[in-house]
C-alpha cells in the first residue's frame, strides 16, 4: 500500500514523540505490578480526597519513568511542573516552583540524583511538612521565614537510585523500578506505534523492530521511526520483513539489537582491554565518551544479556561477547573465576 509521505509538523521527530507517549496509565504496555500498584495508590488518595503519596521511578532511560510520570496528573486530575535535576543549582531555583504549587499538584524531577545536596536538604521539609524556610531581606536584616506550601505530589526519576542519599530516597512513599520488556511487549507497542504513525506493517517485521530493540520502548520507537522512513524513501511505504532487515541493516544494527556504539565499547573491552577486568573510566577514556553515557546507557543492556560481568575489579567480557564479535573465546572456565573477583 503507498500512501503520501508525511511532511510538515507531522513529520517533526518531537512530534511523533508526543504521539507515540500514552497519556493515561491504561494505555501503558507491561509493567503490569507497577500499574497495578500505582492504580491502587491513586485510587486510594482521591478517595480520601487526600494527595498522593511521593513516588519514586528508577531504571535505565527509555523504560519509561517520564511517561509514568506524566500520566499520574492526567489520572490524578492535576497540573504537573516539570523540572530537571541538573537545572537546579541552589535552593532558590526551586522556590519559585514550590511556592506556586496548587494544591495536590504534581512536582516531577527529572535526574533527581543530579540536585546538589543543598537542594537536595531543601526538599526535606517541602516533602514532609510541606513547608519551607524562606530567607526574606539581605545582610543583618535578613530574616527566615516559614513558608507553608500546597501540599503536593514530588514524583522523581532517576537511572541511579544508588546515588540517592537515604533521607531522600526514604521520603518517598512509593518506589518503582522499571525493569526491561519482553519482546512480545515491544511488538505491541511497535504494532500499536506503527498505526499511530500511520504506516503499515507486517507482524513477522514488527516481532523482529522489538526483538531488535534493546528490550527499551524508546529504541523501539526510534527503529521503528527509521525503518519508516526507510520504508518510504527505498520501498513501497509497507514495512515488510525484508524492508526492516535492509533498514536496520543500513542503521548498523546488529542481530543482537546492538548498535555501532554497543559494539565500540565491546571491541574496546575485549581487544584494547583484552577483555578485562577493566574499570569504566578506562573504557570511557579509551572510547572518547563519558563514564555516566557507558553506565546509563550502555551498559545496562550489556549486563542484561550477558555479554558483560560487573565485578569489584571492573568490567570483564564474557565468552558471549567473544563470540558476538567472532572473536576466540577465552579458554574455557574464563567466566567462572569472575564471578569470585
Ligand atoms: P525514561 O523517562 O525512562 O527515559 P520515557 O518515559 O521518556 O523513558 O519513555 C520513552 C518513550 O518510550 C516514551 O515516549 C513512550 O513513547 C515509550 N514508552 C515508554 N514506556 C512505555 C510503555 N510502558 N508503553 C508504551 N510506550 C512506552
Amino acid at each position: 500500500m503507498s500512501r503520501e509521505p508525511l511532511i510538515g509538523p507531522e513529520s517533526d521527530p518531537q512530534n511523533d514523540d508526543l504521539r507515540l507517549r500514552p497519556k493515561r496509565i491504561a494505555e501503558m504496555v507491561g509493567q503490569r505490578d507497577v500499574i497495578e500498584r500505582l492504580e491502587i495508590a491513586i485510587e486510594a488518595a482521591q478517595r480520601r480526597g487526600e494527595v498522593l503519596g511521593h513516588v519514586l521511578f528508577d531504571g535505565p532511560p527509555g523504560l519509561g519513568k517520564t511517561t509514568f510520570a506524566l500520566c499520574i496528573p492526567e489520572e490524578l486530575g492535576v497540573p504537573v511542573e516539570l523540572l530537571s535535576g541538573p537545572s537546579l543549582k541552589a535552593p532558590k531555583d526551586l522556590v519559585p516552583s514550590l511556592t506556586n504549587l496548587q494544591k495536590r499538584q504534581v512536582l516531577f524531577i527529572d535526574e533527581i540524583h543530579r540536585v546538589p545536596k543543598a537542594v537536595e536538604e531543601y526538599l526535606y521539609t517541602a516533602m514532609e511538612d510541606f513547608r519551607i524556610d524562606l530567607i526574606l531581606g539581605e545582610g543583618i536584616s535578613a530574616r527566615t521565614h516559614s513558608f507553608r506550601l500546597q501540599p503536593f505530589t514530588l514524583i522523581g526519576a532517576t537511572t541511579r537510585s544508588g546515588m540517592l542519599t537515604g533521607p531522600l530516597r526514604d521520603r518517598f512513599q512509593i518506589h518503582e523500578h522499571l525493569g526491561f520488556y519482553t519482546i512480545s511487549e515491544l511488538t505491541e507497542i511497535v504494532t500499536r506505534n506503527a498505526s499511530k504513525l500511520k504506516i503499515e506493517i507486517e507482524p513477522e517485521a514488527a516481532a523482529e523492530l522489538a526483538r531488535r530493540s534493546r528490550s527499551t520502548p524508546r529504541i523501539a520507537n526510534n527503529r521503528l521511526r527509521w525503518v519508516r522512513d526507510y520504508a518510504e524513501s527505498r520501498a513501497d511505504g509497507v514495512i515488510t520483513m525484508s524492508v526492516a532487515h535492509d533498514a536496520l541493516a543500513m542503521a548498523e544494527i546488529d542481530e543482537l539489537g546492538l548498535d555501532r556504539q554497543d559494539r565500540h565499547y565491546l571491541d574496546t573491552l575485549i581487544r584494547v582491554c583484552g577483555g578485562g577486568p577493566t574499570g569504566v573510566e578506562t573504557i570511557a577514556a579509551t572510547m572518547n565518551t563519558s563514564s555516566d553515557t557507558l553506565t546509563d546507557e550502555v551498559e545496562p543492556f550489556l549486563l542484561r544479556s550477558e555479554l558483560i560481568l560487573r565485578t569489584p575489579r571492573g568490567r570483564r567480557a564474557t565468552s558471549r561477547a567473544f563470540q558476538h564479535l567472532d572473536l576466540q573465546p577465552p579458554p574455557s572456565g574464563y567466566d567462572g573465576p569472575t564471578l569470585f573477583d
